[in-house]
Formats: structure tokens, sequence, C-alpha cells
């Protein structure tokens, strides 16, 4: 009865298209989605060129001829070179003028800015742009119809490239620890900047699936009467920059225990994770901690689907965001789905204060 009633919708639907206006936008739509893996990979190409470097060298703005000769592009690509600037122009990557003897010169926007120089974002774009995160898309329809098995894949991400995630076999061919790195530098600005209360009175925190330790030795720096450590798998843990002493480095499991402090720090851990796993760390998270009255909490940085400024580019890179994560099986969450993981660790209350966008910093308390 249902699957007749949907029929019928879905025949009054396409009758509606059938118009030529509609038609004309369905293309445009079905072309628009077709063409779209194109823009990640024309940004991949210019960050792995060194062209929003190559032009904040010449003064935030240049030639095609200028960007050929200092990023090595040969000069019968220029061609290509152009057609690969005017995507990312239209796309609002960069800007464009053109001089009173007709040349195009190109300029920084605010968003290829933040793939400038050592500290910007060009490690995100390499890694979510690249073979690894990209190439597991291919056998979605194949992960779809896996039904869960002992031996069978755990995840996309498994099922695509033979192990998890987490494996120590990852660590040679992907980015994603200078990607969180430089991605670190950015929300700690921003949480330090406007939300340095969320660490305020606290005298030890340990940053649970630390990685490399970026946050917390932000943290430390800005708070130096915060003992802080990082807990991560024993092979993240050994490839962290040598240690200057003002962030210890601990291995370990986080399903298994987590070292004592004021405060766990879990920034875009749970996301990885489905909810019973997500309850499972929690509850480690509480055992580490002491009662709220005497300071403990769990700080998290995490998206809360469908908060901050809304606008369609917010709601779909939440949307391809979510997608993105089921490759690992993990999960994109609104507020209530939070709130009920909460509340099943054990804990009793929390706070969500925006901070960039979608993403936010959520205080779990005992
Ligand atoms: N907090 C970092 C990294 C997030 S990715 C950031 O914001 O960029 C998730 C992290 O969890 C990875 O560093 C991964 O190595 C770590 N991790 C995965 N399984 C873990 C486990 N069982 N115990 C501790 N850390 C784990």
């Amino acid at each position: 009865m249902l699957c007749s009633k949907v029929r019928m919708a879905l025949v009054h639907e396409t009758e509606e298209v059938s118009s030529h206006e509609d038609m004309v936008g369905a293309f445009a739509l079905l072309y628009h989605h077709v063409f779209s893996f194109i823009k990640p990979m024309a940004l991949k190409c210019v960050v792995d060129l060194g062209i929003p470097d190559a032009i904040h060298r010449r003064g935030g703005a240049a030639t095609l001829s200028c960007i050929a000769a200092d990023t090595g592009v040969h000069a019968t690509r220029i061609p290509d070179l152009r057609c690969l600037m005017k995507l990312l122009t239209t796309s609002g990557l960069f800007g464009a003028a053109t001089t009173a003897d007709g040349e195009v010169v190109y300029t920084l926007t605010a968003a290829s800015s933040l793939v400038v120089g050592p500290r910007g974002l060009s490690n995100i774009v390499r890694f979510e742009a690249g073979p690894v995160s990209v190439t597991p898309f291919f056998d979605m329809p194949a992960w779809l119809r896996t039904a869960p098995a002992p031996d069978a894949p755990k995840s996309l991400f498994e099922l695509t490239h033979g192990r998890s995630r987490w494996d120590p076999a990852n660590a040679d061919d992907d980015t994603m620890n200078d990607a969180a790195f430089a991605e670190s530098q950015l929300l700690i600005e921003a949480v330090l900047s406007d939300h340095g209360d969320v660490f305020r009175g606290l005298t030890s925190l340990v940053d649970v699936g630390g990685g490399h330790g970026s946050f917390a030795k932000a943290v430390a720096t800005a708070f130096p009467n915060i003992k802080c450590a990082v807990m991560d798998l024993p092979h993240v843990v050994a490839d962290a920059p040598i240690a200057d002493g003002s962030v210890q480095f601990i291995a370990g499991n986080m399903f298994e225990s987590i070292p004592p402090a004021d405060a766990v720090l879990l920034k875009y851990v749970l996301h990885c994770w489905g909810e019973d796993d997500c309850v499972k760390i929690l509850r480690r998270c509480k055992d580490a901690i002491p009662a709220r009255d005497a300071g403990g909490k769990v700080i998290i940085t995490e998206m809360v689907l469908g908060s901050g400024p809304r606008d369609r580019n917010v709601a779909e890179t939440e949307e391809m965001h979510s997608l993105f994560l089921t490759c690992i099986s993990g999960v994109g969450r609104e507020e209530h789905e939070w709130k009920k993981i909460f509340s099943d660790a054990g804990f009793s209350d929390y706070k969500i204060t925006p901070v960039m966008g979608p993403i936010s910093v959520i205080e779990v308390y005992p």
C-alpha cells in the first residue's frame, strides 16, 4: 500500500519536471553533480603545485605566466593551467582581474589564503582529496550490499584498503596527522581567542586521540599551569615530533583506560565511531575525571549538525562530511544524537558553544 503511494508521488514529481525549463534545470543539476568531483581535484592540483603560495609571494596577485614560471608548469601547458584557474575563480577560490594590456591577474581570496604557508590548510586538501580518502567511494555500492559478519570488512575504508583506518600501515601513505596539525592551529586560535574559559581553572588535561599533539601543545602554551598530555595509539605516539617537554605523550587504548586528569579532550574522535563505541569511550573518560564540582569535564570539539549560521553551502558541507565519515563507519550527529550518547554514558549535563561555523566545543559534565 505504502509502495504504491510512494510510486504515485514519484510519478507526480516526474510529471512536474516535464516542462522544458524544468528539464533544462534538471539536466543542469545532474551535470553539476557529475562534474562536481573535479572541484577537489582542481583544488588539490593547485595546492600540490604550490600556486596559492606562489601568488602570495608575488604580493597576492600574479599573471598566468608568472604562476607557471614560479611553479614549474611547462609553457606548453599554460592553456590547461588557464582552464584550472578559471574553474577555481568561478567557484570563488581565486579572484581575477584583466589589466589594461589584456592580461589576466589572479588574486587570492579569503578561502585560498587559508591554504597559504606552512601553517595553512593545504594538508587538509591533500588528505581529504587524496587517493587514500577518495578511492573507497568507488566501492560504496559493494559496501552497502555487505552484510555485517565477523569476517566481513568493518568499514568501507577496510573494504577498499584491506585494513582499518587506525592500522599502523596507514602511517606511511597518508597525510592525516599533517592535516590535523594544520586544522588544529586554526581551531585553537578560534577557541583560545574567544572561548579560552573552557580551559580556565584546569590543572591537568589529557587529549585522547590527540595525534601528534598540536592541540595539547597550544593549550599548554596558552595555559602554562595546565599539565597537558596526549594519549594515542602506540604507533601514532611513536611518530609524534620530538617532545619539547611541554606535553607528555602516552601510548594507550581509549577503550581500555584513560589516564586521570581534570579534563579529557576529544577532538574529532567521537565522529569516527558509532554510538556504542562512543558510549564506551565516554565511560572511560568519566572514570578518568573528578566529579563536576571538583572541575571534572570532557571537552569535545565536533560538528553539531544543524547548528551555527545556515546557508545551502553549510547544509551541503555537513551532509558531505557525514558521508565522508561513513567511510570509516563514523557518524555526523545533530544535538539530540550527541545528547543521547552523553546520557547513555552516564553524564548529567552538557553545554554547546559554536566556535567556527558548524564546529562547536561541547563541555560534558559528569
Ligand atoms: N584529535 C586529532 C585526531 C583525530 S583522528 C585531531 O583533532 O586532529 C582520531 C584519532 O584517534 C587518531 O589520532 C587515532 O590514532 C586515534 N585513535 C584511534 N583509535 C584509538 C584508540 N583505540 N585509542 C586511542 N586513540 C585512538
